[in-house]
């Protein structure tokens, strides 16, 4: 569950030398072997617990890589996160197969154990032979957000990660403070809260109050040409196509998966962005009795989207909450009036009453947000203000429409 920390994560980059672009090229490569090896133990006996997977795992580790004591820990605890990840996936629809999780990016975390920041923006990191020191590239202390959490005290780092794309490292560096202690108590009555609302549909997959679209359309299109394909090789029925088959699902599972943890990581981000600390979805216990009913497909994306945004958001100390979605798509965001003629087209919103027109699953996105938003207002515990994040400010019950700086 969430936690008592407010967490950012501020992106530098290190300036590095060639020797020592090399060291942690050689470290990446050793994290992503010292992970698959602890995701296969992980794997093998049924353990996602970070401390028994770092029990079972860890000689094996020191012995096969050449990581230090620290990085072979974490890379057991990253796997057991992994293997958590996927058990609760496949708890919530059988029919989806998984296998052992594969670390194949070129990534590595670091802790405050294996990674040094220093207060003149330099950093020390580990590698497989010492560690190395380099300065960080941050933007200029008026454009950088960064510098809110490298200069100020409150904020201490926390786990980070070391990235290396399309030949560029990047450090993304974890920082943590204590929530205000009133916040925390406050937590549950009468704590100021935004709340991201977010739709989830065909044409977009998902849609955020704040305005953000992600379209379904390659999904759809790359489910029908498995799905013809997977038909014609059913026809021929010969043992190849079986196994082609077979392929093609492992194909299609990691690509949609690797979609899904897109969109999820992209509506995370909206939530940071927005200061968001609740995010909310419609129960999609109620999305079969959605008209026109959603295919078992866009069920299972639509399930897989949230399980995916909940295990991330927990990360963050986001919560995320579900609302009932009766009327979310016939409610006019701008004066409350319900009718199922405002909804024109499956796309189009058209309010009769006071003629808005919208997007209809920006429409879906504000409902929800909002219906989360006025739950808290009428729960008798709380007496706080909360507020729907918009792409251009917040609304509140009680203040209307606030636009942001
Ligand atoms: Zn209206």
């Amino acid at each position: 569950m969430a936690d008592d920390y407010l967490r950012r994560t501020a992106i530098t980059r290190p300036i590095l030398t060639t020797e020592q672009q090399d060291l942690l090229d050689a470290t990446i490569s050793e994290w992503k072997t010292a992970c698959n090896i602890s995701s296969r133990i992980g794997w093998e006996n049924g353990e996602t617990r970070k401390t028994y997977l770092q029990d079972l795992a860890y000689d094996t580790v020191l012995e096969e890589t050449r990581l230090g004591s620290q990085h072979a820990i974490l890379a057991t605890h990253q796997a057991a996160a992994a293997l958590d990840g996927v058990e609760s996936i496949e708890d919530l629809d059988e029919h989806y197969k998984t296998s052992r999780p594969e670390f194949t990016s070129n990534t590595v975390k670091y802790d405050t154990r294996t990674m040094t920041l220093f207060d003149d923006g330099s950093v020390s990191l580990s590698t497989v032979d010492g560690r190395i020191r380099c300065d960080l590239n941050l933007p200029d202390e008026e454009d950088g957000y960064q510098h809110e959490y490298l200069t100020d005290d409150e904020w201490e780092v926390t786990e980070s990660t070391l990235s290396k794309r399309d030949g560029e490292y990047y450090l993304h560096l974890g920082f943590r403070k204590d929530k205000p202690e009133k916040q925390v108590e406050r937590q549950d009555d009468d704590e100021d809260r935004t709340v991201l609302g977010v739709d989830l549909g065909i044409v977009n997959i998902a849609t955020t109050s704040t305005a953000y679209f992600a379209s379904g359309r390659e999904l759809r299109h790359r489910h029908r040409e498995f799905e013809r394909i997977r038909g014609n090789l059913q026809q021929t029925g010969t043992q190849s196509a079986h196994r082609t088959i077979q392929q093609m699902s492992g194909r299609e599972s990691r690509y949609l998966r690797d979609q899904l943890h897109q969109v999820a990581n992209q509506i995370l981000e909206e939530a940071r962005t927005y200061d968001c600390e609740y995010i909310a979805f419609e129960n999609l216990k109620h999305i079969r009795e959605r008209a026109p009913p959603v295919k078992e497909f866009h069920q299972w994306a639509h399930r897989q989207l949230v399980d995916l945004v909940e295990y991330k958001a927990e990360a963050e100390g986001i919560s995320v909450e579900f609302v009932d979605p009766k009327n979310t798509s016939r409610r006019c965001p701008e004066c409350g009036h319900t009718s199922e003629g405002n909804r024109v087209r499956q796309a189009e919103f058209e309010c009769e009453s006071c003629g808005a027109t919208q997007n209809a699953d920006y429409v879906g996105a504000k409902n929800v947000g909002w219906r989360y938003v006025r739950r808290g207002l009428q729960s008798s515990r709380r007496t706080g203000d909360s507020q729907l994040a918009l792409k251009s400010g917040t609304v509140t019950p009680n203040r209307g429409f606030v636009p942001s700086d």
